[in-house]
């Protein structure tokens, strides 16, 4: 079978401990698909300016947040990599014409580890990342995943992770209950019409078309790997597989892209 491709916001780090609706909508994912052969997710943590695969052992994890609780850094995530899978999707990513490299040290950052540990907790399953490049926008991370949709006959779970809508001017002394600010519901509504109606197009042209765009990402690396699982999932159908709101300005929200009909 052909796997779907994912996008999970991750919200905050403090995900990884927090029993919210998020959290619990992916503690049910290893449930709701079957096992995959490999993992390769596409964080929005790591930015560079061409394509990186990492390829390593095993995983170490990376706490890349500060001023976070304790508990959150003694959570580790040692996931074996995949060094020849890495190497295969290089060669793909070049045959289509992106000059993609290999890092051999780097480990997983938590937009890849967090939802993973909620996952698939035992950290056994393969998993690398793919890097996100924040200045090359949607239409390359979409290109992206169209040259990565094969991968999903081979059972690897293509996994983009950001966030719905990312306004971190306005995360900070928020409670996590907070209402949902006017504008994200306006901005989330406007995207999901436009994936569920598979308007790739306009999706593309988010920045200009969709309202409050650039507020809700004022920088985009955090959507970049949605467009990526988009290529990924190909022409099959698309559906939300999560929607719910913290700390008023992040949505949380997770879809299925080159699902069955
Ligand atoms: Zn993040």
């Amino acid at each position: 079978m052909n796997f779907p491709a994912l996008f999970v916001s991750h919200g905050s780090p403090m995900l990884a401990i927090e029993r919210t609706p998020a959290a619990q909508f992916l503690a049910g994912l290893a449930k709701a698909l079957p096992r995959p052969r490999a993992i390769l997710a596409v964080s929005a943590h790591w930015e560079s300016a061409a394509p990186m695969l990492n390829a390593v052992e095993r995983n170490e994890t990376i706490h890349d947040f500060l001023g976070f609780p304790s508990p959150l850094y003694a959570l580790h995530y040692p996931a074996p990599g995949d060094a020849a899978l890495a190497s295969d999707i290089a060669e793909r990513l070049h045959a289509a014409g992106f000059p993609a490299g290999i890092d051999t040290t780097r480990g997983l950052d938590h937009g890849a580890w967090v939802p993973l540990l909620l996952a698939w907790p035992d950290a056994d399953i393969p998993t690398l990342q793919l890097s996100v490049q924040t200045r090359l926008g949607p239409r390359h991370a979409f290109a992206i995943g169209r040259a990565l949709a094969p991968l999903r006959a081979q059972g690897v779970l293509v996994l983009g992770s950001g966030s719905f809508t990312h306004d971190l001017r306005r995360f900070r002394g928020q409670s996590l209950d907070a209402p949902e600010s006017l504008d994200v519901t306006a901005f989330s509504d406007w995207m999901d019409a436009a994936i569920l109606r598979r308007d790739t197009e306009a999706l593309l042209a988010y920045r200009a078309l969709a309202p409050h765009a650039v507020d809700e990402h004022p920088t985009e690396e955090h959507l970049l790997p949605l467009f990526t699982a988009l290529g990924a999932g190909g022409e099959g159908a698309a559906r939300r597989l999560h929607r719910s709101t913290e700390y008023g300005v992040l949505r949380m929200d997770a879809y299925g892209f080159g699902l069955a009909a």
